[in-house]
């Protein structure tokens, strides 16, 4: 097959669920070879098997991208089990929103710690590999919230203008071997929302994401980046539901 992912050995941040759940269905479907990180191991097991039954090259790694040395080490089995890294999708991310007033400090570092930090540990854990490989790419999921502030979203806000900043930079230092791919959805039906502890901002979640569409609208924007030539990087995609305001 001339498939350009075909063989492509693409590491997933996040694959638990959602988005990256979604993402690793369609690269699988494309023959990229597969290592998947989250927390919640029998998730990473379950769709694990589900993709090799279908004839995928996959495996896993109980990954926290809070703690530098797991993503690390999420790194090293995609080397170790694949040989070289093609891609990083720094996917891992949650949402709980919270006015500011509600004063949810331990949720504030939580966001900062998963959504920045892990996302830079990422960066850190493939880097080396990508610039011996002198080819590499990277995809960031930043948000529509990564464009424009939301009331009640601040210091979500801020994670994903700092994940923006982070792919825009990496853009910039990568010269020509390593690609920077920013993805910033609008709301897409996933369990985002499952860690919003203030009902009020559940409430207002609820209600936007009444239009959410499907977490393969995402995987499908994911793939496009990738299938590019290796002289075309997609630096940024933004989509919402067609009825999202
Ligand atoms: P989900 O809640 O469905 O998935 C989030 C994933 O992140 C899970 O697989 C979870 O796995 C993982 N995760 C959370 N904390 C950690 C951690 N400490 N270490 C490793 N993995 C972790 O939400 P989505 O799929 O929607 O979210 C994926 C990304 O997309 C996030 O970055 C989110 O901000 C972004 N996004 C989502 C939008 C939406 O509307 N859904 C819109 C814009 C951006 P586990 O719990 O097993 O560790």
């Amino acid at each position: 097959t001339n498939d350009p992912i075909n063989q492509k050995v693409v590491i997933i941040t996040g694959a638990s669920s959602g988005l990256g759940e979604a993402t690793a269905r369609r690269l699988a479907g494309r023959g990229a070879k597969l290592v998947l990180g989250a927390r919640r191991e029998d998730r990473l097991k379950a769709l694990t098997e589900e993709l090799k039954a279908q004839g995928a090259e996959v495996t896993w790694q109980t990954t926290d991208v809070t703690e530098r040395k797991q993503v690390e080490a999420l790194a090293a089995v995609a080397k170790d089990t694949f040989g070289r890294i093609d891609v990083l999708i720094n996917n891992a991310g949650l949402m709980p929103l919270a006015p500011l007033d509600a004063l949810k400090v331990d949720e504030w570092e939580q966001m900062v710690d998963v959504n920045i930090k892990g996302v830079m540990y990422g960066i850190a854990a493939v880097l080396p590999t990508m610039r011996e490989q002198h080819s590499g790419h990277v995809i960031n999921l930043s948000s529509v919230a990564g464009h424009k502030v939301f009331p009640g979203a601040a210091v979500y806000c801020a994670t994903k203008y700092a994940v923006k900043a982070l792919s825009e930079g990496l853009r910039m230092e990568a010269g020509d071997e390593i690609r920077s791919t920013n993805i910033s959805p609008g709301a897409i039906a996933t369990e985002l929302t499952s860690t919003i502890t203030d009902p009020d901002a559940k409430k207002a979640a609820d209600d936007l994401y009444e239009v959410a569409i499907d977490s393969d609208a995402v995987a499908r924007a994911i793939v496009y980046a990738i299938e590019q030539p290796a002289d075309v990087d997609i630096n940024e995609i933004i989509l919402r539901p067609t009825a999202q305001e």
